[in-house]
């Protein structure tokens, strides 16, 4: 309640004012490019302009580098009291800020404002998480073999973290990332995605507010022109020691490619094509509302999504029909649009790939249920899609949708959805509906992924492991083994005694 009220008191569009910062943040310093160079950030439901930021390179992250090495000399060695203690007061500062940082995402990203808003609160709960958790970095103490040896291991922070993150989750990829890196005692030059700088900015902010000293947190902005000299720079660069990365399997693979020189510890959360398997004892009801939020959720915009949605023989035609109805009340709209529930998809890159998809579907026989095109309310918004007959010769089957459509495939036995759930390179998230507990049991061990909902689709939260196998990633976000990611072991040994 205390915390509502606090909200309420703020004055939103000063708010707003404050936190939208045209420059990135180097050293504790708001910076441009060297050159002066800016690059434009649009509204992707209007196609408004809403302002420039920095079009930084590789000298400007080398900076930024410089800036995060020095300041690790001291950040790295305060207590985790203290550091727990500025995370906790960053934590409380972004839920104060929420509605302002909430309406930055909408503009910026096109989410619907209360989807946005609930980023902003999940993300400061990965704050809180890891404020907390920054006092919980234990170690060892090992039995040894003789008497006069004793062996402890400690864990050491990384020292200093390059993170990239994407635009779909502007706020939420970036408080995955930075507070447990701080909470370890590393400091973070973080690029974030063209599309969506300004909610970073905004973080940073109230970062320096929350009392992150100098060089701790630095931003360095850049358009996708630019995006590899700087993942370039962040990856050649011997201070930098770990690369934590969030995006395409693509991106990904060259990212890892170029931290092999310098041999950096790498996390690596990338593409996913997530099966949804309903099954014939499945909760119709809650199978239908967990489809129905994941794609509505970010538009279906997701690593996480319902990529392929298996449906058994039994109940495939109901479910199909019930699917399309509910898909069919869905309000398409702008951001800030009250009742919006699908908001623009981001760019042009991203509504042609669904286009793409959809067709190609079509054209190979799937039939649209519901939807099945463009709408007409600005260049990227694209109707609630039910697909049906999809088959394997379809690219939807092998490629991540990233839009509100779902792929209904028709299956009759487990081990045949079992074998085609896990026929991919990816396995970030799988989903099951079943009302056989044996059956969970034995399908959620089987599936090949880093993440199982079992009658649920709601799996990202700060307190759990979010993270892939296969192709979708290495390492682990959230949850207690987050942190581990930005620890180094060290192993002390005391001989002679
Ligand atoms: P998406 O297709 O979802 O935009 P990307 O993997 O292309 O995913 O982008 C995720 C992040 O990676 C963004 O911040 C983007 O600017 C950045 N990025 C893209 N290409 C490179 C690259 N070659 N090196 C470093 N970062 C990159």
């Amino acid at each position: 309640m205390a915390q509502a009220q606090k909200t309420d008191a703020h004055n939103v569009a000063s708010d707003i004012k404050r936190l939208v910062k045209d420059k990135a943040f180097v050293g504790g310093q708001w910076a441009c490019a060297d050159n002066g160079a800016t690059f434009d950030v649009f509204n992707p439901a209007t196609g408004d302009k809403i302002g420039a930021v920095p079009d930084m390179g590789a000298a400007e992250t080398e900076a930024a580098i410089a800036a995060a090495h020095d300041a690790f000399a001291t950040w790295g060695k305060t207590a985790p009291k203290e550091r727990a203690n500025i995370l906790y007061k960053w934590y409380e500062l972004i839920v104060d800020h929420a509605d302002a940082l909430a309406a930055i995402m909408t503009m910026e990203q096109g989410k619907p404002l209360p989807e946005a808003k609930g980023e902003v609160l999940g993300g400061a709960e990965s704050v809180r998480w890891f404020a907390e958790e920054a006092r919980r970095i234990y170690g060892d103490f090992i039995p040894t073999n003789n008497q006069n040896t004793r062996i402890v291991v400690e864990k050491q922070p990384v020292g200093v973290v390059g993170a990239i993150t994407p635009w779909n989750f502007p706020s939420a990829m970036i408080t995955r990332k930075v507070p447990p890196a701080l909470a370890a005692g590393c400091t973070v030059v973080l690029k974030p995605a063209e599309d969506t700088p300004f909610s970073a900015l905004a973080l940073a902010v109230l970062g320096e507010e929350a009392g992150i000293p100098k060089g701790v947190f630095n931003i360095v902005t850049g358009s996708f022109d630019n995006a590899p000299k700087i993942g370039g720079a962040l990856t050649s660069d011997s201070r930098v020691r770990k690369i934590s990365f969030t995006g395409s399997t693509a991106v990904g693979k060259i990212l890892m490619k170029q931290s092999v020189d310098t041999v950096k510890k790498v996390s690596m959360e990338l593409g996913g094509n997530a099966p949804v398997i309903v099954f014939d004892s499945a909760d119709i009801d809650v199978a239908i509302k967990g489809v129905m939020a994941m794609k509505c959720r970010n538009a279906g915009q997701t690593c996480i999504n319902a990529n392929r949605i298996y449906v058994q023989d039994g109940i495939y035609d109901e479910f199909a029909t019930r699917l399309s109805k509910e898909f069919a009340g869905i309000k398409v709209g702008y951001g800030d649009e009250a009742g919006t529930i699908i908001g623009p998809l981001i760019n042009q890159k991203g509504i042609d790939k669904v286009v793409d998809l959809v067709t190609d579907a079509l054209g190979k026989g799937a039939k649209a249920l519901q939807g099945g095109a463009k709408l007409d309310l600005g260049d990227y918004f694209y109707a609630p899609t039910v697909l049906t007959g999809m088959n394997n010769d379809m690219r939807i089957t092998n490629e991540e949708i990233f839009g509100p459509v779902a792929a209904l495939y028709r299956f009759k036995t487990e081990d045949e959805v079992v074998r085609a759930a896990n026929d991919t390179p990816f396995g970030l998230a799988a989903y099951f509906f079943s009302g056989d507990a044996a059956q969970q049991w034995r399908v959620a061990e089987t599936l090949e992924a880093g993440m199982v909902g079992v009658n649920e689709v709601m799996i990202s939260q700060e307190i759990a492991p979010f993270g892939g196998v296969k192709e979708s990633g290495i390492g682990r976000e959230g949850s207690k083994y987050g942190i581990e990611e930005f620890c180094e072991i060290k192993c002390i040994l005391f001989g002679n005694l």
